[in-house]
Formats: C-alpha cells, structure tokens, sequence
C-alpha cells in the first residue's frame, strides 16, 4: 500500500539490481523491493512486479540491461503495489503469474478488490489505480510448500492475515520475501497502523515465521530484516494497542464507523476515501477478532450495528 511513495527520477523509476545469495537478486526501490531468481538458462522469477506500468517498464529494462528475459511473476498477493506491474510485463513478454488460490480472483478481476471494501459494487472514488491495478491471467496457482517454477522448487510459506491468501516465498539460496506480513520499524514510527484483512489469520503468520529463524529476509515495504524477532515482537505490540483502544472505545457501544472515526482522529492523518476504507477494512478485522474471541459482540438495535465489550456474539 505503498505506491504512492514510488521515487521518480526524470520520469524514470530509480531501481537497484543487487545480489543476495546463489541465484537471488533483490530489485529495489525507495519504496518497494521485488525479489528476482534467476534460472539458469537466463529467464528469471520476479516476486512481485510492482505498482504500475511505469515502474513496471523500468524493471524490464534493468533486467534487459542485465540480458535477462521473464519467465514468470509469482505475486505476494493482490495489492496494487504489488501487483500492478503484472499487466505490462505479461503483455510484452507473456510470462507465467503464479498466485494462491484466494488472490487469483483478485489480480484477474481488479473490481472485485474496492467491491469487498464497499460491500456493493464502489463508488467511483474507490475505482481508481491503487484499488483496481490492470487486470493479468494467473497461468498456475501455488500452494504452501514446494512449489516447482521451471524445474527449480521454491517454498510457499502461508502468510495469509494481511491480505485473504497472502504468500511468502524462499529461494532455493535460503532467502525469504515476506511481502507485507511484517511492517518496518520505519514506517510504524510514521504510521502506527497495521493493515489487515483477517487478523487472526495474521497472527498466525507471525508464529509461522518466527521459527525456525530465517536465514535472510525482506518485506516489500522495509527491505532486508536484521532483526526479525524484533520485529514481531513490534508489530505484535501495534496490535495489542489497537485492540485495547478498540476495547476500551466500546465499553460504551459504539459503530464501527465511530470506531474508524476516533482511529483517523487518533492518527492524526487527513485521509482519502480510499484510506478511510483501507482503515475501515482493518477496524472491522479487529473487531472479528475481537468477537471471535469471546471479547466483543454485535447485536441491532434502532437500525444501528453495534459493537460492545465482553457479551458472547452471534
Ligand atoms: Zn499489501
């Protein structure tokens, strides 16, 4: 959900080409890293492809620069920062794009991404780039575990939490992109949010990365992990602060549009109406989580659905 803060140098995407380990490769820019497996017959893997055709245009001409051609683009999940690229690489080269199960119908239908935070076919405000990327075809769909993309086994890892089918990605070199299940130290001191879908799901995520330790890994927004027990441990304590405010807030019943209401006051940040919803879709994860867990309820009353503390839901 970072595009918007995509570095352009004289029209052009700033991007980095840099070694990691063995076959692995990072593209990087201010704002994002793309990961890049190189096979041996000079075809690459990209993980990720980024937040439009621009950006998109500028990481075929570095890979072109390096004599490398595109076999396939494995997506994180469906994002528009991360899958927005998707569109152009694969009409000029008619690469493969492997994605999971639940975010296959979202890069193939980018409408249905605004509709799911809408809940009804969008408002215009919300048809817009960094909701609705062009659509791509998804030519195979990946699974927790080994996963074989042109005779080399890459592992799926099931970050799902962030977004419904979120994946992470290990090389064959032991190096990890963990797409957005983590967010950076940096930016949680700027915006003290984290985004999620399912977050229950999220958490489990967390505990699947914990152990055993990875050996080297990147998050899309955030770069290389030095620390990633840190990092968890960071992220984790985010979340506890939102669901203790959100506690808190509906020891009086309140909406959930009070609720993202006191969040956006809280976060001191004038929003967009695809933020307002982007914020909104996180609230309503937390307070599932909130009911799932016996914390919370919901119940009607004057027409109004309301969310209070501890009752049992239905
Ligand atoms: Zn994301």
């Amino acid at each position: 959900m970072k595009a918007l803060l995509l570095a352009v140098v004289k029209g052009e995407y700033l991007v980095e080409f840099r070694h990691i380990a063995g076959h692995t490769y990072i593209i990087e820019t201010s704002a994002i890293v793309l990961g890049v497996y190189i096979f041996s017959d000079n075809s690459c893997l990209l993980i990720d492809s980024g937040g439009g055709k621009k950006f998109a245009h500028s990481v075929v001409e570095k890979l072109r620069e390096k004599g490398l051609s595109i076999y396939g683009i494995l997506n994180t999940h469906a994002h528009a920062d991360h899958c927005g690229g998707n569109n152009y690489i694969q009409a000029i080269s008619d690469c493969g794009i492997y994605a999971s199960a639940l975010e296959r119908p979202f890069i193939e239908n980018p409408i249905l991404t605004p509709l799911c935070y809408y809940s009804a076919y969008p408002v215009k405000a919300l048809r817009n780039k960094f909701l609705m990327p062009s659509p791509s075809q998804v030519t195979a769909v990946i699974e927790p575990g080994k996963n074989e993309i042109n005779g080399v086994e890459f592992n799926i890892i099931d970050l799902a939490g962030h977004s419904i089918g979120q994946v992470g990605v290990e090389t064959p070199d032991k190096v990890t992109f963990l797409g957005d299940a983590l967010i950076g130290q940096s930016i949680l001191e700027m915006f003290p949010f984290i985004y999620a879908t399912n977050l229950e799901n999220h958490l489990q995520s967390f505990r699947r990365i914990a152990k055993p330790p990875l050996q080297e890994s990147f998050l899309s927004h955030g770069g290389r992990i030095n620390d990633i027990s840190a990092l968890i441990r960071q992220n984790n304590q985010i979340i506890d602060r939102i669901l203790e405010t959100i506690k808190k807030l509906i020891e009086i019943p309140k909406s959930r549009e009070e609720i993202v209401s006191h969040f956006i006051s809280l976060l001191g940040i004038h929003v967009s109406r695809t933020q307002y919803f982007l914020i909104s879709e996180s609230i309503s994860a937390y307070l599932t989580y909130l009911c799932d867990t016996q914390q919370a309820s919901v119940y009607i009353t004057d027409g109004l659905l309301l969310f209070k503390i501890k009752d049992s839901c239905f």
